[in-house]
């Protein structure tokens, strides 16, 4: 078995090989930290139609009882800001993330790929990898280990590259040398909390999903609430609006992750083709994507309700 740095050098070779744009460890303990905050979100009832939030509280806040003999947590960043510009005016708002293939399985397959390669170094190690989909804080980790900072915003947030990336986690039972957590840059900015049409936010870091349009246009079972419908934006899937006004994501560089790319052109379709969006073409187009989260009758009733808007504000210079 190689060292804790040895072990840490290996996977950061690999990690970057395979296109992660960081890759930053923890030591997997206890999140006491975010303890009192994650029940007192949960208390509040602020994951809206999220139930399963509530679940596995404690395996949420102990890595442990998720990998058993888990000593370190790795944190990975995967870069998905689109090339392609957003919608034509008039057209529905996809937010950033969900433009190509659904970021689940692209990034599963890269930590798959990474977890294998670096057993080939280190020897045995038990791990699983964390897209998303299981009961992990990815911002806590991400924040302990300096990917970045939680933003008031409530996404994470680094120096120089903004937040529109992806974040994933290998929880392994061998023992990385780890990171150090990097300051919190907000400052006294306080745009996202301002530029927020729903008022989401509703303290800094702290999202009240019943509020969010994200949560209201993916989340969601049922059709977005009629209180929520002259405060959506043209956002159909998702919203960045609390993203595009960050002065940090002015620094936002494309990604260079083919299976991001969307399907079929359709960043450039006219409002026309929106308004004739079959199911066979949702199915054809978006078939891969996180769209289908929402699905085609929920999507297409977001699209009935939605006003036709303009060009996303620009991120101020830093
Ligand atoms: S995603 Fe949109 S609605 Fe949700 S907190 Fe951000 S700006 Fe507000
Ligand atoms: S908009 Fe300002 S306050 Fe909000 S996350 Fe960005 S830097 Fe922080």
């Amino acid at each position: 078995m190689l060292s804790a740095l040895l072990a840490k050098e290996a996977l950061l070779s690999h990690a970057k090989r395979l296109g992660f744009d960081d890759c930053r460890v923890s030591a997997a303990v206890f999140l006491e930290e975010e303890a009192p905050s994650l029940e007192a979100w949960l208390r509040a009832d602020r994951h809206g139609s999220m139930r399963y939030m509530e679940n596995h509280f404690d395996k949420r806040l102990d890595p442990r009882l998720l990998v058993p003999g888990a000593k370190s947590v790795i944190s990975l960043r995967l870069n998905y800001f689109p090339v392609e510009e957003p919608s034509p005016t008039g057209s529905p708002k996809i937010s950033r993330y969900a433009y190509g293939e659904d970021y689940h399985a692209v990034v599963k397959d890269k930590l798959f790929a990474l977890l294998e390669s670096w057993k080939s170094d280190v020897g045995s190690i038990e791990g699983r990898c964390f897209v998303d989909s299981a009961p992990v804080l990815e911002r806590a980790w991400a924040k302990r280990s300096g990917v970045g900072w939680v933003g008031k915003n409530a996404m994470v947030l680094t120096k120089g590259v903004g937040s529109y990336y992806f974040l994933a986690e290998l929880i392994v039972d061998i023992e990385v040398l780890p990171d150090s957590p990097v300051f919190d840059h907000c400052g006294t900015c306080t745009r996202c909390l301002d530029a927020c049409p729903t008022q989401a936010i509703v303290a800094p870091s702290v999202i009240d999903s019943n509020k969010c349009i994200s949560h209201a246009t993916i989340e969601l079972h049922d059709a977005v609430p009629a209180s929520m419908r002259a405060d959506l934006h043209g956002w159909a899937f998702g919203c960045d609006i609390c993203q595009e006004v960050c002065p940090w994501n002015r620094h936002s560089t494309p990604h260079k992750e083919t299976r991001f790319s969307p399907t079929e052109g359709w960043t450039s379709w006219a409002p026309e083709v929106w308004k004739e969006l079959s199911e066979e073409t949702f199915g054809r187009v978006f078939g891969k994507s996180a769209l289908q989260r929402a699905g085609y009758k929920k999507f297409l009733s977001t699209l009935r309700i939605i006003e036709p808007v303009g060009q996303p504000p620009e991120a101020p210079r830093t």
